[in-house]
């Protein structure tokens, strides 16, 4: 399993990317998790100001 982000609403603040201890993110207009890097800890939805991340 691997946390998933929700182009819609990604406004790509990059607060994700910042918290990320696997660097599984990658920036971009929309942002994205790769999931073989997620761990799951769950520490970019907790940041997301958009609730634009959540558990797959
Ligand atoms: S759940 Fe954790 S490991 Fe996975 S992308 Fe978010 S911050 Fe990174
Ligand atoms: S924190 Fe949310 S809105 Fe900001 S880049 Fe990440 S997914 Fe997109």
């Amino acid at each position: 399993m691997a946390h998933k982000i929700d182009a819609a609403n990604c406004v790509a603040c990059g607060c994700c990317q910042s918290v990320c201890p696997a660097e599984a993110i990658s920036a971009g207009d929309a942002y994205s998790i790769d999931p073989d890097k997620c761990l799951d800890c769950g520490a970019c939805a907790a940041q997301c100001p958009n609730s634009a991340i959540s558990p797959a």
